[in-house]
């Protein structure tokens, strides 16, 4: 069975409806929807201050979704160089693990 997605949402995969009254992000009395961000662009609006860590995986209203969607576009940069970073650190540390010694900061 598909889920139906009514014509007025934005068209996303996965996309998986939960509706409340009240925004996480900006606690406006706003519809909102919980949206589907990596788990990526959560800990990057997280560490960029744009949301707190509570509203994570919440419901968003559409101000916000689309703000946070427009920060997420502009510094996609900043957040493939954050994610590069976490899987560079995992890397030399498996690779430390593997030689059986510490690596040197
Ligand atoms: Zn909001």
């Amino acid at each position: 069975m598909k889920n139906t997605v009514s014509k007025t949402m934005p068209s996303n995969t996965g996309f998986n409806a939960f509706f409340t009254n009240c925004c996480s992000a900006c606690e406006g009395h706003v519809k909102s929807v919980r949206r589907e961000f990596s788990d990526q662009a959560w800990s990057a609006l997280v560490a960029w201050k744009e949301v707190q860590s509570t509203a994570v995986d919440s419901p968003l209203c559409n101000d916000c979704y689309f703000n946070f969607r427009d920060v997420l576009i502009e510094r996609a940069d900043e957040m493939k160089l954050m994610t590069a970073n976490v899987a560079a650190k995992v890397a030399s540390a498996s690779l430390a693990l593997m030689n059986g010694k510490v690596a040197r900061a």
